[in-house]
């Protein structure tokens, strides 16, 4: 069975023992927790529409190990047309969920950890390439979710892993033993932690000799003895836990983070992936962020896709979309939306084979790519707000639309344009609500500035790879200006 079927995924999750807390309790049931289950059903959708055949193109691929078909979150880029997929594949599943649908991360680390390892393996002489495809067949096989865990708390940012005051701020290797070794520290952040059958686990940072117990990758299970999780706090995520379904703004779909610790977890060394060799973590790093900053040109699109139609939506419930103003901003929303888009889609024609075979996207393009992310989107959050009017923060529950009495009155005020029941209204401004400073908000904003790393990550990368002296040669030859 290399293709899970949505509830076969939901089933395996339930098998899972994971240990989380949420809001200071532990929760025993993730699976049905209200507030962790719309992030479920975000994940849920990756599997579902790979049993679709109008979208089997681009959810599913042909496994380069075995030939056999695998879901593409599972699957190594075996070409740019590979990437370009992988981007189309974000951008509707953003379309389906308007939400984070968070199995990216795993995607991204293991085309990372796939070339890193075989050039580590070439330089060093190491065999951490034959123990990644071990897991890569595994993860394949049973269509897993894999979480890939790249950021640690990182404590004082002015010092270096191995000089901080509480050495667990960073993952590291704390005893190494015959057979395998042990691991603390954590990683924050973690998107679709709670909803993840494996961990890869990578270094967050380059690292120079001192940092070597550092320099750490493996894979373990989720629920690996020692390993356990506490729940990201969202704007608005208690309205989950309310009746009804206007208020809430996505009632079937979110995302989530959540811290992830490592509590002295023994890892077997035919799960380990790097462990000292600290010259290529900062590799590991460039390459993962550069997938991951290619992702965004995906899923933010997708997202943006549904709340501009949103937002176009509640134009007309106010009857004002013939306003030529309205419509200068709609066509403002899709242009920067569209902007993202066509550079995730550059960075990932422009890619090329690294060593192992896998695809890598262009990276001064995925740089500019994740850079344009860390604010196009707050522009188009800003057009959105300005055209759903203040009523989005103002108007009153689905309570008190339901209630006997009063609910005639806010159907009376609320009402736009009279063919459109007050109830569409509401929700249209609520899920514009949901997606500019709700739970969604947490992927529409502050993940489009910080996930993938945080803007100056990209400027320092895109001043890499911007090579500005092979410019100055091409003004130096048009100017007449002699060459070195
Ligand atoms: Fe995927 Fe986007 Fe979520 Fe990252 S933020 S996991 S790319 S949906
Ligand atoms: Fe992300």
């Amino acid at each position: 069975m290399t293709l899970k079927t949505a509830q076969q995924y939901e089933d395996s999750l339930r098998e899972l023992k994971l240990k989380v807390y949420l809001q200071g309790e532990i929760v025993d049931n993730p699976v049905d927790h209200p507030i962790i289950r719309p992030s479920m059903n975000s994940v849920k959708m990756t599997y579902e529409l790979a049993q679709d055949p109008q979208y089997e193109d681009l959810m599913t691929a042909t496994s380069h190990i075995t030939g056999k078909k695998v879901n593409r979150f599972c699957h190594l880029h075996q070409s740019s047309e590979d990437l370009v997929k992988k981007v189309k594949m974000q951008r509707l599943l953003g379309q389906k969920t308007a939400a984070c649908f968070q199995r990216c991360v795993g995607m991204d680390a293991i085309n990372a950890v796939d070339s890193v390892t075989f050039e580590m393996d070439k330089k060093l002489g190491t065999t951490y390439h034959e123990r990644f495809k071990k897991f890569l067949l595994m993860m394949q096989e049973e269509d897993l979710t894999v979480d890939g865990a790249m950021t640690d708390p990182k404590g004082d940012r002015g010092l270096s892993p191995s000089k901080q005051a509480d050495a667990d701020l960073f993952v590291h290797v704390v005893e190494k033993r015959d057979d395998g070794i042990v691991v603390s520290g954590a990683k924050a952040h973690q998107t679709g932690a709670i909803n993840s059958h494996w961990i890869l686990v990578m270094p967050t940072i380059a690292m120079g000799k001192e940092d070597a117990d550092y320099a750490v990758s493996f894979v373990a299970p989720a629920d690996a003895e020692g390993i356990f999780y506490i729940y990201g706090r969202q704007s608005c995520d208690t309205r989950k836990l309310e009746d009804g379904d206007i208020d809430v703004g996505n009632k079937q779909f979110g995302g989530h983070e959540a811290l992830m610790v490592f509590d002295h977890v023994f890892i077997p060394w035919e799960n380990v992936l790097m462990c000292g060799e600290y010259e290529f973590s900062g590799l590991l790093v460039e390459r993962f962020a550069g997938y991951h900053r290619q992702s965004y040109g995906g899923c933010k699109v997708g997202v943006g896709d549904v709340l501009i139609g949103a937002t176009a939506l509640a134009a007309d419930y106010n009857g004002a979309a013939k306003a030529s103003h309205l419509k200068d901003k709609l066509i403002e929303m899709v242009h920067l939306n569209e902007t993202l888009y066509a550079c995730g889609i550059a960075c990932s024609a422009e890619g090329h084979k690294t060593a192992s075979g896998t695809y890598l996207i262009d990276l001064l393009l995925a740089n500019v790519c994740k850079q344009n992310v860390t604010r196009f989107p707050y522009e188009i959050a800003r057009l959105a707000e300005d055209i759903a009017g203040g009523l989005m923060v103002t108007m009153p529950s689905e309570k008190d639309l339901r209630h006997p009495e009063i609910g005639k009155v806010v159907e009376k005020y609320f009402q736009g344009v009279a063919s459109v029941p007050t109830e569409h209204r509401m929700r249209i401004l609520r899920l514009i609500e949901n997606i500019t400073l709700g739970t969604a908000a947490v992927g529409y904003r502050t993940e489009s500035m910080h996930g993938a790393g945080s803007p100056q990550a990209q400027r320092i990368m895109i001043a890499r790879q911007g090579n500005i002296e092979q410019k100055k040669e091409l003004a130096k030859a048009i100017a007449g200006i002699p060459a070195k």
